[in-house]
């Protein structure tokens, strides 16, 4: 992409429309907040779809779905920090040219503009509209599939990806009976090798939960699911978690480049293809210098970070600073706590730390010497240490690495080119 001119003067913010989020989930909200941290201060509005008071999404497959919470809402008071919330708004077009944003209740300015309208779930094809199917995205989702836990004997869970496993997990703590169909030949599929998944089917069974994989949903009808080998499953709620996908489906000819994936392409300082519009969060990939290649990352970790960077650039009137994280999430399941960092794709070693059979090991993937993942299962040291470890891209020790009681900080041979 080459270099574009921004239209902010920086600094004070100032202009006509001030800076415009599309998007009120954390990406959006910690747009704005940190919009006012660096010292913007120019308007600042904050639009999203949701009729909701801002909230956060991981307790929705945890907490909030079990009732041990009410909602997730971020503590964040607007009014006290000048931004305008405007809820139940959304916004269907972009005119560059006007710098405008359409939305239900009329157009809205900007100056400048930051994208963060997040993922929207997959859909199962034909299950539009069939009775007792769910998703799992939103607060609305979550309050709907309460009862559910509460009530429904039988409950199929369509994929084995986190969405799945930490549904299946609540499942299961609520006394339901349940089924995770999954079409590949093993869990997280999408997310992880082989090597790293091996041991959490077996976390499935030990929960209680029946997991059938290389199974794939022929057809879903009120009350059961068919599979296409013949099988039929009693399903009282059918719960589809395959996937997101970014929600920028209104982008389309508006002039904002978007890559195969539905991601708006973001540059490595998180600006789109137009100038004065930037975008973060679930809907934004971006290009790492860190692991030579594109990222989209649906994390929380990676909605909160960005927003800093978006933030310090409007601020500065251009690109100040570029965004190379290393990528961070965690999830609950089955009792465990699995977080994981960095990137394993390229990575040329991958060596165990500790018995997975246990109920704490990690895997550790090396390139060339130097730590790119870690996946660590109940042992947040590993993490924390292995994280940074990433950062500096200090060379290691394999058989440090290997040995679960060396500390990985120490399995370290040399410094940090
Ligand atoms: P979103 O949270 O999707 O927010 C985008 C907002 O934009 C939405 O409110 C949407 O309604 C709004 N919007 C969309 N289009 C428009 C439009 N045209 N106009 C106006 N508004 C619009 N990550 C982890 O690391 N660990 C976890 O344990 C974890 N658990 C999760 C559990 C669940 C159930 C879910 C759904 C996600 C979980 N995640 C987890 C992922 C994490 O929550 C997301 O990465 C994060 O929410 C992304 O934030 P975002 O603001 O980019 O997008």
């Amino acid at each position: 992409m080459t270099e574009q001119t921004e239209r902010t003067s920086g600094g004070t913010g100032a202009g006509p429309g001030g800076v415009v989020v599309v998007g009120a989930g954390l990406a959006g909200v910690q747009t704005a907040v940190a919009l006012r941290e660096q010292g913007w201060t120019g308007p600042v509005t904050l639009l999203g779809a949701e009729p909701h008071q801002p909230y956060d999404r991981p307790p929705l497959s945890k907490a909030v779905l079990l009732g041990k919470a009410e909602d997730s809402a971020f503590d964040v008071d607007f009014e006290a920090l000048g931004i305008t919330l405007r809820l139940g708004t959304e916004v269907t077009g972009l005119r560059a040219a006007e710098h405008l944003l359409d939305t239900g209740a009329g157009p809205v300015p900007y100056e400048v503009l930051v994208l963060a309208t997040g993922a929207e779930p997959l859909t199962l094809p034909g299950t539009e509209g069939v009775p007792g199917v769910h998703l799992l995205r939103t607060l609305d989702d979550a309050a709907r599939l309460r009862p559910v836990l509460a009530t429904a004997p039988a409950v199929v869970v369509v994929g084995a990806g986190w969405i799945g496993a930490e549904f299946a997990t609540a499942a299961r703590e609520a006394g339901r009976a349940v089924t995770v169909v999954e079409a590949a030949d093993r869990v997280l599929a999408g997310a992880l090798p082989a090597e790293a998944t091996e041991p959490m089917a077996r976390w499935y069974a030990e929960a209680g939960a029946r997991l059938l994989t290389g199974a794939k949903v022929a057809r879903v009808e009120e009350g059961r699911v068919l599979l296409a080998d013949g099988r039929e499953l009693p399903a009282d709620a059918v719960v589809v978690g395959i996937g997101a996908r970014p929600a920028t489906g209104w982008l389309a000819g508006t002039g904002v480049e978007r890559g195969p994936d539905g991601s708006v392409t973001a540059d490595a300082h998180l600006r789109t293809s137009l100038p004065g519009v930037y975008a973060v969060g679930d809907c934004a990939s971006f290009p790492s210098a860190r692991y030579g290649t594109r990222l989209l990352v649906h994390h929380w970790d990676n909605a909160l970070q960005g927003p800093r960077t978006v933030a310090a650039n409007i601020v500065a009137g251009g690109p100040e600073r570029a965004y190379d994280p290393v990528p961070y999430f965690w999830s609950e399941q089955f009792g465990r706590f699995v977080q994981y960092a960095g990137h394993h794709g390229g990575a040329d070693t991958l060596i165990r730390r500790g018995d997975p059979a246990g109920p704490s090991w990690s895997v550790c993937w090396l390139k060339e010497g130097a730590l790119v993942a870690v996946l660590a299962v109940g042992r947040p040291r590993d993490l924390a240490q292995g994280r940074k470890l990433i950062e500096t891209g200090a060379a290691l020790d394999p058989a440090g690495v290997a040995d679960p009681g060396t500390p990985l900080k120490s399995a370290t041979l040399r410094p940090a080119p």
